[in-house]
């Protein structure tokens, strides 16, 4: 099966209503367009110079996801475009995105990344802390970015019953903000990755972001 019948596959199997990202990180521009031609037009990519580089020579209506870890002083190379920032884990990273959207003349929608896992090494809001975050309002003061909704990354395990867990943890938060007057774009819950997409979906996910079944083994991550 080439790249093309993957996405054609996963797109019949999805149901209405969740977005695929193609997770194209890694992979050149050739395995893109190939995923385009099937239809595909969401690409997730995770290094905001690679991604800037691939904008640069791939069709104008891909819309371009940053979905890795973000570096403010990174931002600067993606704001002219990016469609949605799934990694926002810090108020330093919202006011950097924020100023640089004015800079652009744009809003940038963004996802709040909350921390899931058992792992440690994972980025993300503990949600504690975001809760008081949410509930303080500062981030109402960024004219220019606009909050879409939350991800999350599960813990890398077999273990179906934890990774359930965590997703249920994710959706019952994205539930309480968005009963807590978020606004009607509050919307997306980004989770499910090769591994765990279908879990994802059942737990509530509407955006699953999803590379390694799509275009093969990555030789780095
Ligand atoms: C790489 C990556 C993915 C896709 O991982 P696969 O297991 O290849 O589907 C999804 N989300 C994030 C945040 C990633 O970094």
């Amino acid at each position: 099966m080439g790249i093309g019948d993957n996405i054609i596959k996963l797109k019949g199997e999805l149901p209405e209503g969740v977005e695929l990202v193609a997770v194209s990180k890694t992979y050149p521009s050739e395995d893109i367009l190939e995923a385009y031609e099937a239809g595909q037009r969401v690409f997730g990519e995770s290094r905001p110079q690679e991604m800037k580089a691939k904008h640069g020579e791939l069709p104008g209506d891909i819309r371009w996801h940053m979905i890795g870890h973000l570096q403010t002083n990174k931002v600067k190379y993606i704001a002219p475009f990016v469609e949605l920032v799934h990694s926002v884990d810090s108020d330093r990273l919202l006011a950097e995105i924020d100023r640089q959207a004015v800079r652009c003349g744009r809003t940038i929608d963004v996802l709040l990344e909350v921390h899931i896992a058992r792992e440690e090494s994972k980025h993300g809001w503990d949600a504690e802390e975001l809760k008081a975050y949410m509930a303080a309002g500062s981030a109402a003061a960024y004219g220019n970015v606009r909050l879409r909704g939350l991800m999350g990354i599960a813990t890398y395990t077999e273990d179906a019953e934890q990774v359930r867990g965590e997703f249920t943890r994710l959706r019952e938060l994205f539930d309480r903000f968005c009963a807590n007057g978020c606004g009607p774009r509050f919307d997306t819950l980004s989770m499910g990755m090769t591994g765990d997409y279908r879990l994802a979906v059942e737990c509530g996910s509407n955006m699953v972001r999803i590379g390694s079944l799509i275009f093969g083994e990555r030789d780095y991550a």
